[in-house]
């Protein structure tokens, strides 16, 4: 059972420390969002577990890590300063504003019948700022709407430096900003967010067959994080949707609380980033294949996925509720590579007889997990909260401990006890954790 409403969802977050309002005190600040002890681990797993699968297990993608800022001819060049807009729309009668392309209709869902929309204006989504002292148009600087333009202008120096050659991919994972007409849904659309991107770099007539292959091995990775395939689905976009660059984009959708959300896109850039950076850089930005003596500006198939999303998509597929020994529990049935701590070392008492050999325990495991320690409250509440923040394994210190050098470990998921030795604890859990 996954959760079914999101403020489920967004109170356990703050409950817990996995994400709180930012700047709280302040009375939050616009749609931001603060991840906390919890929620900045999970949310590095996240991006670990895109990392391991798209750079990590491939021999044909190398990662970059490029600047924020950047210059305003990179902006002209990707299209970004005169299309990246979406349609605003004031209502006249509440004030409030509405991007027109989510209206289902004409109505304002504000106001009563009758309010009568202004206009739509083009919206640049793009935060400008200023490099220097001086304000003015030769200070001018953008804040990266998509990590993307990083990869194609460093096409031609991970070419040269990496010794890949097409089927090649570039990946990056960071913050990018959007000036969202209407951030909302929590930390589903917010103004500043993370994101997960590979520019795959194909020969001109392979794009069809790398945008089939991406969008299947995509979606998986969905699937083999522990979200049920029945709450994704892959939806092509209709020509009208399409962006400035794309010849083909397709969409992993979650079935969120409020229905179907995008939580990555799959594009078929063509060779329209390459042309339009080679034109107006006045640099080459090809390849010449030396097997066929032929040059030529490769095509690129763009996976882009969210980090942030992708983590609400997470905790709301894993939230399950059950009864455990007669009493309602909640749980996070967290695929172990996604948990904050993998496991929590829970001594029975907080006598000093049983602190140095818990907190020994906790030394060995904390060197290959994160690993939560936890001497507080009756037992069955130290369960209950490990359940809750998806810990999938619990290991118990008692007095026979001292005695019989053995622990019991808990498993999240089925509350099963398992008594093993100290000795044997480490390897274990590693049988366990294998993920
Ligand atoms: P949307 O249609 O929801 O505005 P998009 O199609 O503009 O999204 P892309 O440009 O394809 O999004 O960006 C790739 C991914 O980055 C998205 O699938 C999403 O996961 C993430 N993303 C984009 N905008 C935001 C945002 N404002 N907040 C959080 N994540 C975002």
């Amino acid at each position: 059972m996954a959760a079914k409403d999101l403020d489920q969802i967004v109170n356990l977050c703050k409950r817990r420390g996995f994400v709180y309002p930012s700047a709280e005190i302040y009375g939050g600040f616009r749609s931001s969002y603060d991840y906390g002890p919890l929620g900045s681990v999970m949310l590095r797993n996240v991006k670990d577990a895109w990392l391991r699968t798209m750079v990590q297990m491939r021999d044909d993608v190398v990662l970059i890590d490029a600047a924020i800022l950047g210059p305003p001819q990179m902006y002209e060049a990707s299209g970004h300063l005169a299309n990246f807009s979406d349609p605003l729309i004031d209502c006249t009668v509440c004030k409030r504003r509405f991007r027109e392309d989510h209206l289902e209709t004409r109505d304002c869902p504000q106001s009563m019948k009758g309010c009568e929309f202004t206009a739509p204006r083009a919206f640049n989504l793009m935060f400008k700022t200023h490099a220097g002292p001086i304000e003015g148009s030769g200070a001018d600087v953008y804040m990266r709407p998509e990590t993307a333009q990083g990869m194609f202008v460093n096409f031609m120096n991970v070419l040269q430096t990496s010794r890949k050659k097409p089927p090649f991919g570039i990946a990056q994972v960071g913050k990018s900003f959007r000036n969202e007409i209407t951030p909302g849904n929590f930390i589903f659309r917010t103004r500043e967010f993370e994101q997960m991107e590979l520019e795959f770099f194909v020969p001109p007539e392979e794009g069809p067959k790398w945008y089939k292959y991406w969008c299947e091995e995509r979606l998986n990775w969905y699937i083999n994080l522990g979200i049920p395939a029945e709450m994704l689905r892959m939806r092509p976009h209709e020509s009208d949707e399409l962006s400035h660059y794309s010849a083909g984009t397709s969409d992993v959708e979650f079935l969120f609380p409020w229905g179907w959300g995008e939580l990555e896109g799959i594009a078929q850039r063509t060779n329209f980033d390459l042309t339009q950076h080679a034109q107006f850089s006045g640099q080459k930005l090809d390849y010449f294949d030396q097997t066929t003596n032929e040059r030529y500006v490769p095509f690129v198939v763009e996976p882009a996925a969210g980090a942030n999303r992708t983590m609400a998509a997470f905790l709301l597929a894993a939230y399950d509720e059950d009864i455990v020994n007669d009493e309602p529990r909640t749980v996070l049935r967290l695929h172990p590579r996604l948990a904050p701590y993998k496991v929590a070392i829970l001594p029975l008492s907080k006598k000093d007889t049983l602190t140095p050999l818990a907190k020994e325990i906790f030394a060995t495991l904390s060197a290959h997990y994160m690993v939560d320690y936890d001497e507080t409250q009756a037992i069955g509440r130290r369960y209950r909260r490990q359940d809750e923040i998806g810990t999938p394994y619990c290991v118990t210190v008692d007095f026979d401990s001292l005695e019989d050098g053995a622990v019991t470990i808990r498993e999240r998921d089925t509350t099963e006890q398992t008594r093993v030795p100290i000795a044997d604890l480490l390897p274990e859990l590693q049988r366990r954790l294998k993920f």
